[in-house]
């Protein structure tokens, strides 16, 4: 095989129209990506569990509804991987953690319904970072995924799992999710579009909660117009997720193809120039501003002061979320339980068992910041930071439509080089939170390479509900971006 790219597979929105018009049967398709699976899996560990049986009856399904002139939906026989934290019903979903051993959730994440009802046939569940605390996949119960890139290296986390599927050709398309960079960071590393959308654009109803003011589902891709088909295929108002928003948006995709003439691009001072942006990572963020440039934008750089708080913050926001939605696994509700004299003994034998150390620390963090005394001066002084964000976000959107920065401080790291040092990892994320505090979309498209030959992401943030114009500049990025060879 090739370095870990997707060998010339028609996109994603060249398959489903294939597969809509008959000319393509969804069952050759899946057949082709289980090779592929079945050649290179051992060696990147991408999926917890590859649901080859169901895919294949479901793809079988499809291609029943074609032959009966049906409409099987805009993904048809589209394969995709799942984060291993969406529900998904009768199989297992895992988080990678010890704790649901034994689980399978009784329903389907909203987003894995919509799927099911876009045509799309769901392939397999994606390795992560055990309840997606982390950025390398490494704090996984069942071992790391490996960049498919370089096999010394990692894919980038939480989500790592389902990036490095896409780069390794194993799916065209695959969900993560998003709490400081999870979907973002990984995509950048392992040289794939990964978005995050605004907060509330996509129903998180069936999707295991870690930080739930943060979380959000996005999509994975090889292109940005695949990226974008799946976000509109998932997206949209769900009752069943009361931070759904209502109302009706103009899809992702829909500024697709306009280029870049007249827009206002602004790039963030604070993160393109930060202190541990690699040199090579800061250069080809300053190419992609020129490339905008050269399409007709008018590009400035501008400072969005508080953004140097967000990784502060979020250390703060996120573990304290993460310590309340954790409480309910306790040994009597869902998978593990471990023996103890009384129930208290039960509890403490079960989640010691169950949880990994990065799980506890965070589980540690959250409950101290938000203990008596301690709450106004972390949890309470966070939240006010966070509000401090999201104004300077404002004022920055007053006068640009999309913002620039790097996605991610380096290009992959080597495995083992940052888990002994927990800050030095959370640092990955200091380009990708600050749009997690605001509620707001971003994407990494690929702008690569490194100095080391491996995959650079550059972040096209935009404000709440900006996913029309945000994919429209990561269109042009990505047709300019220079290891695509000028590739659509
Ligand atoms: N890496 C960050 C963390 O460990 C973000 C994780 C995420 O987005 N799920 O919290």
């Amino acid at each position: 095989m090739n370095g870990g790219a997707p060998a010339k597979m028609p996109s994603a929105v060249e398959m489903a129209a294939g597969v809509r018009r008959g000319e393509l049967s969804a069952r050759r398709v899946l057949d082709e990506y289980l090779a592929r699976i079945a050649e290179r899996e051992p060696d990147v560990h991408a999926f917890n569990f590859v649901m080859e049986d169901i895919a294949r009856a479901r793809a079988g399904e499809i291609d029943g509804l074609v032959e009966a002139g049906q409409d099987p939906g805009p993904l048809a026989g589209v394969p995709v991987a799942l984060k291993d934290l969406l529900c998904t019903k009768g199989v297992p979903t895992t988080c990678s953690s010890r704790i649901l051993e034994g689980w399978a959730p009784p329903y389907d994440a909203t987003v894995v319904r919509r799927l099911s009802a876009s045509g799309a046939v769901v392939i397999g569940k994606t390795n992560m970072d055990e309840f997606a605390m982390g950025s390398s996949t490494e704090h996984s119960a069942f071992g790391p995924t490996r960049n498919p890139h370089d096999l010394s290296r990692v894919p980038g986390g939480s989500s790592g799992g389902s990036a490095a599927a896409v780069a390794a050709g194993f799916a065209p398309l695959a969900l993560g999710s998003d709490t400081g960079g999870s979907i973002r960071q990984p995509a950048a590393l392992c040289g794939v579009v990964g978005a995050k959308p605004t907060y509330g654009l996509v129903s998180r109803y069936g999707l295991v909660a870690f930080a739930s003011s943060l979380d959000q589902i996005g999509p994975f891709a090889s292109s940005v117009a695949d990226a974008a088909l799946l976000l509109d295929c998932i997206s949209g108002h769900d009752e069943l997720d009361s931070t759904s928003l209502p109302g009706d948006h103009p899809p992702a995709s829909s500024r697709l193809g306009r280029g870049a003439e007249g827009l206002r691009v602004g790039v963030i001072a604070e993160l393109a120039g930060a202190e541990g942006i690699a040199a090579d990572v800061a250069a080809r963020v300053n190419e992609a501003a020129d490339v905008l440039a050269g399409a007709g934008a008018k590009v400035e750089e501008i400072s969005v002061p508080a953004v140097r708080y967000g990784l502060s913050a979020y250390y703060m926001i996120a573990p304290a979320e993460a310590s309340s939605n954790l409480a309910r696994y306790d040994g009597v509700r869902y998978g593990l339980r471990k023996p103890g004299a009384d129930i208290t003994e039960m509890y403490l034998a079960t989640r010691a068992a169950g949880f990994g150390p990065e799980v506890k620390r965070r589980v540690m963090l959250g409950t101290y910041a938000l203990s008596a005394g301690y709450y106004d001066a972390y949890y309470g002084k966070a939240q006010k930071v966070r509000t401090l964000i999201i104004r300077d976000f404002e004022e920055a959107y007053r006068s640009f439509d999309v913002l620039l920065s790097p996605t991610s401080p380096t290009t992959a790291f080597p495995l083992g080089s940052k888990t002994s040092d927990p800050l030095t990892m959370y640092l990955s994320d200091v380009c990708t939170i600050p749009s997690n505090l605001a509620g707001h979309p971003a994407v990494s498209v690929p702008f690569g390479p490194g100095d080391d030959g491996l995959p650079v992401g550059v972040q096209v943030l935009a404000p709440a509900l900006g996913e029309p114009v945000m994919f429209q500049v990561a269109q042009v990025l990505e047709g300019a971006a220079p290891h695509r060879g000028g590739q659509e």
